[in-house]
Order: C-alpha cells, then structure tokens, then sequence
C-alpha cells in the first residue's frame, strides 16, 4: 500500500466538545481593591514605614472568578517563611473561613518597591496556591476523545480469553456493536495571583491546571491577565478601616532587622 503523502497517514484529530471556560480575565470587586490598597496605606501609617504583606483572594464558592475580599493571614515576622507559601499555610486560613467562602488565589505588596513584576521566588508560590485550590475551582471543561490504537471490542459473556487477551483496551457491551468513541471529561481549575505597590499599581497573572479524568493527561500553564472592577455597591466604610487597622497591627508583624539574604527574596 503507498501513501501519496504523509498527511494521509496522520490520525483524524481527537473530537473535543467545549463544555465550559475558565476565566480569561480577573474580576475583582471594588471593595475588594479597595482593601488591599488600604492595607498598604494602614501599614504606612501604623509601622511609618512600608512593609510587604500577603493575602488570599476569596470568592464566594458558587462563584469562584470573582474576588470579593482579601483575607488576611497572620504574615510572618520571620520573612523567610513566607517566601515560599506552603499548603499547610493555605490550608489553615481556608479553615478558618465560613464553609460558603473559598480562596481563589493570592495577593501580595511589594511595598514601596519599584520592582513591578512577580519574581521568581512569587512564581513557586503560585503553583502552591493553585495546587491547593484546584479542587475548589474545578470544573467540567470539555468531553475529549481518548485516542486508543487498537480497541477491542466484545460482547458479555461471549468472548474468550484469548479474546481478552488482543488489544490496548477492550470495551465489553452488552449488545453487539462495530464502532465506539471513548469521551473523557476534562476538569479545568484556576487560580489567580496579583502583585501591587504602594503607589497604586498591579500586576496580575491566571494560573490554570487542566486534567483528563480517564488519560490523566495533565497541562499547566499562565496567562497575565486583565483585571476587571465591578462595582457591587458595597464600599469600605469607616467601620470597615477601623476592623482592618486593628487587624493589620495584629498580623503584619515586621521583621525591622532582616539578615541581608532575605531582602532579595522578592
Ligand atoms: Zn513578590
């Protein structure tokens, strides 16, 4: 037998059928924007100087894209600790949240720093946030076709064991049939990271993680991504800034003497 070309001998293109997307752009409230601004403004004027912090972005569970508040952790005077944000970590502040609140991704100040990007220590961290908040933003992406070379197929109770013995997979049904596509589904999650400064500006970035159920074909990859503002109507109000100074006292606990190796952990 002789090909004309090469293409002719290439598999037909696996059927995909796109269920749902995950999100190409941030959605982060008004209020939510609002905090992590005034957090670095209470840090200025509680320590008179400007400190780095780190939060999580939280969501309400039946709507995991949009970022409604900052949660803030008990950050660490011992900087080094911080500098790779472990599971445990994560795992304890989502235990202290109510059951209806998930964490969708983190957020941290790089002060009043004029280093305007992730590093690379803040790379490592976002596959840890995203590791661990997988399964909170996980959802049905896509019905993909497995692509299996050399299928066997047999009927219930009528096959042999030498039968059983041919092929890659085989497919037992309980009627006779010549043909059958096998469609996984593929789970899609997210996280989000976002960097900001004193003086108003942010970076951002989506990490997403996709995951074949039955090949366990696994992707990884990021994306900067747009932030878009919604405004709920809900503001921070006077009340709001007097809980979160006396919150900020209590958890941002600056180092003021660091060893010289951990100023470049940014
Ligand atoms: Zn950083």
């Amino acid at each position: 037998m002789r090909f004309k070309n090469l293409s002719q001998l290439k598999r037909p293109e696996p059927l995909t059928i796109t269920l749902s997307r995950l999100p190409q752009q941030i959605l982060m409230t008004v209020y939510a924007r609002d905090k992590a601004f005034k957090i670095n403004e209470l840090i200025g004027a509680i320590f008179e100087e400007s400190f780095e912090w780190y939060g999580f972005t939280l969501a309400h569970k039946d709507h995991p894209e949009l970022i409604e508040d900052i949660g803030l952790p008990q950050n660490d005077f011992n900087l080094q600790d911080y500098t790779t944000l472990g599971s445990e970590r994560i795992a304890e502040f989502q235990e202290s949240l109510t059951e209806d609140v998930i964490i969708n991704g983190w957020i941290h100040s790089h002060g009043a720093l004029n280093y305007k990007h992730f590093s690379h220590t803040d790379e490592k961290n976002h596959f840890t946030v995203l590791d661990f908040v997988a399964s909170r933003t996980r959802k049905p992406l896509a019905k993909k076709e497995v692509s299996v070379q050399d299928m066997v197929l047999l009927q219930k109770d009528r096959f042999e064991q030498k039968d059983i013995e041919k092929g890659s997979v085989c497919l037992i049904t309980d009627g006779p049939i010549t043909e059958a596509r096998i469609m996984e589904t593929v789970y899609g999650s997210f996280c989000y990271s976002i960097v900001i400064g004193d003086t108003g500006w942010h970076e951002q970035q989506i990490h997403y993680r996709e995951r074949g159920i039955l090949s366990g074909h696994m992707t990884v990859r990021s994306q900067a991504g747009k932030i878009e503002f919604v405004d709920t109507g809900k503001s921070l109000s006077q009340v709001d800034i007097i809980a979160l100074n006396d919150e900020v006292k209590e958890k941002i606990k600056p180092h003021t003497d660091p060893p010289p190796e951990l100023i470049e952990r940014m």
